[in-house]
């Protein structure tokens, strides 16, 4: 009798575990049930268009093969990581993963995954990290947005921030991943702020080519990395618009770069050794993740915690950045009443 009883349940875990499949143009999406697959797959392709259509002007043909879509929906924090195969100035191939609540998945990690695929469809090969996860934060939702642009500036104000110099040029994701997702983000946001998201693919391909100082003379008028610097600092000081400039200059010409190495690459940061900071354990994706959820997901963090100065005073570090400090983030509405978020996040 007991044998007999345990055989549904037998089958029925066999049918869960093997979760759910749906097949788009472009994607293969492997879920835990039809509906779960379904709508992560129709979202992968608008958001394919979607972004394609604001990085690059036009939609991108589709792929050779369909990239293989894991989506796994838990009930607290969410990330994303995708791999790519780039070969001879080509995409060979590219695989994603994502997790977390279904509605940040939905809203923020899918838009963040999917741009990635566009960065690569479009330099074809790899791209700085700062500008291919900051390009790709702020493809994301307004929270996330809004989320990285407090972190910004309490990781200037911890005295945390990558030298422009330095982060531009880091192929590899640093130990402070943290500083490089929220910088990435904001220098990218500033420089679309100035022109547009394809003269900023411009400029980031300027920059791999030629240096960054000549890239930034060239597309912004800068002197120097430097003069970009400040210039990115003293808007981190003003108040801005709600909605960042969605719409690319129709104007804007795009480059398009080549490449003729093989690299493998993922996008999303390995095991963090934290050894910039003494206890902070990372928080990855989400508010307000459980314990657990720092060890069972290999993802983008989104915010780490800093250790505290002594009496709010941090000591000078040589090679560091000239120090600012920063208020949180002032929003202009539509309106023209302005909103002074409340805190920085803990
Ligand atoms: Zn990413």
């Amino acid at each position: 009798m007991a044998r007999r009883r345990l055989i549904p349940f037998l089958f029925i875990g066999a049918f869960f575990s093997m979760g759910a499949s749906y097949r788009t143009q472009n994607f293969v999406v492997e879920a835990a049930t039809p509906e779960i697959a379904r709508q992560v797959g129709e979202y992968a392709e608008h958001y394919r268009r979607e972004k394609a259509r604001l990085w690059l002007l036009r939609e991108m043909p589709p792929w050779s093969q369909p990239c293989p879509l894991k989506a796994t929906v838990t009930m607290s924090g969410s990330g994303g990581a995708t791999s790519f195969a780039f070969d001879n100035g080509q995409v060979l191939g590219q695989r994603m993963h994502i997790e977390g609540t279904l509605d940040r998945l939905l809203a923020s990690v899918l838009p963040h995954e999917v741009t990635h695929t566009v960065f690569a469809f479009h330099f074809r090969q790899p791209v700085p990290r700062w500008a291919d996860e900051g390009g790709s934060v702020l493809s994301e939702d307004e929270q996330e947005r809004r989320r990285h642009d407090l972190l910004v500036r309490r990781i200037i104000n911890d005295g945390r921030m990558i030298p422009l110099r330095r982060l531009f040029t880091l192929r590899e994701y640093p130990s402070d991943v943290m500083a490089l997702y929220a910088q990435g983000f904001s220098v990218s946001e500033f420089l679309v702020s100035r022109s547009s998201r394809p003269a900023f693919l411009n400029f980031v391909y300027a920059g791999m080519a030629q240096g960054w100082d000549q890239a930034a003379r060239v597309h912004y008028g800068f002197n120097s990395v430097e003069e970009l610097e400040q210039a990115w600092i003293q808007y981190l000081r003003s108040p801005k618009q709600t909605a960042p400039a969605q719409v690319a200059s129709a104007a804007a010409t795009l480059r398009s770069p080549s490449a003729d190495q093989v690299v493998v690459r993922q996008t999303a940061p390995p095991a963090q050794p934290l050894q910039d900071f003494a206890a902070p354990r990372p928080v990855y994706r989400g508010q307000s993740p459980s314990p657990e959820d720092t060890t069972t997901q290999p993802f983008r963090p989104t915010s780490m915690s800093a250790p505290a100065c002594p009496g709010g005073i941090c000591p000078a570090t040589s090679g560091q950045p000239p120090r600012a400090q920063l208020l949180p983030p002032q929003y202009v509405t539509p309106q023209g009443a302005s909103v002074i978020l409340p805190s920085y996040p803990q």
